[in-house]
């Protein structure tokens, strides 16, 4: 394990204790055994449209983000693209994610109605979490699960600084997040067309190459019928901003949020 979020500090922590307690040497492979057995798996499916360019996200973005939650204990992580049969996501794979993760951006009109119905049924009637990110804020299923429009005021692609403030550092999305810089970004304005959010979770701060600055939403939440939902407004494909290791772990305590209580509710 390369990664060290909280869990996998807590799982070496454990490790020490027991080896201390019953003078037993458990293999690194028995412990994660013990960890999966003690927990049920979960599943998080990263989903885009490939449209990213290849100079800064040579396998799109999907796996960019993937890459990122994969030191999250107890999940398993799926990337799926529209390109894939079934715009990626069959009846199968969709029953069995707790969590989907959408980012789309030219490719919105093309996804099935079919297809988002399905999506916006598993996150309100099953408890399906939900992650919009970016240019995801305008895809056919932030829109039918939010029911507004969820545009922006402005799009402007200056490469301005973005500055990530932790507006409610009581949330778990906050966990372990501090304020931090994205070196360039695309920027877009407030007002934001969506229903009034259950939690603002991050705030951020534009500075324009002319030094002035603006400020606009970055973290969002809702909860609509048993699903939570999430919001996150960074992710310009020009800019390599999903491998940064502040917003992986963003996109790590979303997953835990949005995450329903019990996996797999689909099939309980
Ligand atoms: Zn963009």
């Amino acid at each position: 394990m390369t990664d060290f979020n909280e869990d996998g500090i807590s799982r070496r922590r454990f490790l020490g204790a027991g080896l201390a307690l019953a003078g037993t040497a458990f293999s690194a492979a028995s412990l994660d055994a013990f960890a999966q057995q003690g927990a049920p798996r979960r599943k998080v499916v990263v989903w885009s449209e490939g449209t990213a360019p290849k100079s800064v996200y040579p396998n799109d973005v999907n796996t960019a983000i993937a890459e990122g939650l994969k030191g999250l204990r107890n999940w398993d992580v799926v990337t799926a693209s529209i390109n894939d049969p079934e715009q990626g996501l069959t009846d199968e794979l969709l029953k069995s994610a707790n969590v989907l993760i959408w980012w789309g951006h030219k490719r919105h009109d093309d996804v099935k109605q079919e297809l988002v119905t399905k999506i916006v049924n598993r996150v309100k009637d099953d408890g399906m979490g939900f992650i919009a990110t970016h240019s995801a804020h305008y895809s056919k299923p932030l829109k039918q699960i939010l029911g507004t429009n969820c545009g922006w005021k402005y799009y402007i692609n200056d490469g301005a600084k973005l500055s990530v403030v932790v507006k409610d550092s009581t949330h778990p999305i906050a966990r372990g997040v501090k304020d931090f810089d994205c070196p360039k970004t695309e920027r877009y304005g407030d007002p934001f067309e969506v229903p009034k959010p259950e939690a603002f979770v991050f705030d951020g701060i534009y500075t324009l190459p002319n030094g002035t600055t603006e400020h606009s939403q970055q973290g969002l939440t809702w909860t609509v019928g048993k699903g939570r939902v999430f919001y996150f407004q960074p992710g310009h494909e020009d800019y390599p901003m999903y491998f940064q290791e502040e917003i992986r772990a963003i996109f790590r305590n979303a997953v835990r949020w949005v995450g329903p209580r019990r996996a797999n509710p689909a099939n309980v």
